[in-house]
């Protein structure tokens, strides 16, 4: 069960959070996880992980019939990923502010897409679009016992 933590404007809540083949290829795993580190979110699970076909066809079964969905799921298989759990009041939608647009040219500067993509089916990160796909993101691409239950001692600094 996830601890809770009350918070007042928001709930708490879990976003999956992957870096893609590309930006791990660009050398970006450390940058992409600092912005999350540094917003304030705590990390429940991390991994580097080769994606097989079929995870990747259930994790983005809506799109199965779009026509850039078989180079979706080649893209996605190319090379390992790093899966991350992060938690947090309203985590999945700030999540998906500090990732940016789906087409990085129309990501803001300051947001991940906007400031190290180009294209969009190289966009270098997946972020959740709701608490419920992130639990649901979470169970798919995590085991059980691959989270940590802890508290960072920073907690009384970032909620009031
Ligand atoms: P996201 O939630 O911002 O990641 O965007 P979507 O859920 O709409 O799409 C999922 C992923 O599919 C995107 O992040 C892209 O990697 C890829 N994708 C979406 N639209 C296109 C497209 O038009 N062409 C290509 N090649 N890939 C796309
Ligand atoms: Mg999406």
């Amino acid at each position: 069960a996830v601890p809770q933590r009350i918070v007042a404007s928001s709930e708490v809540e879990r976003s999956y959070i992957m870096i893609k083949p590309d930006g791990v290829q660009r050398g970006l795993v450390g940058e992409i996880i600092s912005r999350f580190e540094k917003k304030g979110f705590l990390l429940k699970g991390l991994k580097l992980f080769q994606c097989p076909k079929d995870l990747a066809q259930e994790h983005y079964k809506d799109l199965k019939d779009k026509p850039f969905f078989p180079k979706l799921i080649d893209y996605i298989t190319s090379g390992p990923v790093v899966c991350m759990a992060w938690e947090g009041a309203g985590v999945v939608a700030s999540a998906r502010k500090l990732i940016g647009a789906t087409n990085p040219l129309q990501a803001e500067p300051g947001t991940i897409r906007g400031d190290l993509a180009v294209q969009t089916g190289r966009n270098v990160v997946h972020g959740s679009d709701s608490p419920d796909n992130g639990k649901r993101e979470i169970e798919l691409w995590f085991k059980e016992g691959e989270l940590c239950q802890w508290e960072s001692v920073q907690a009384p600094w970032l909620i009031e």
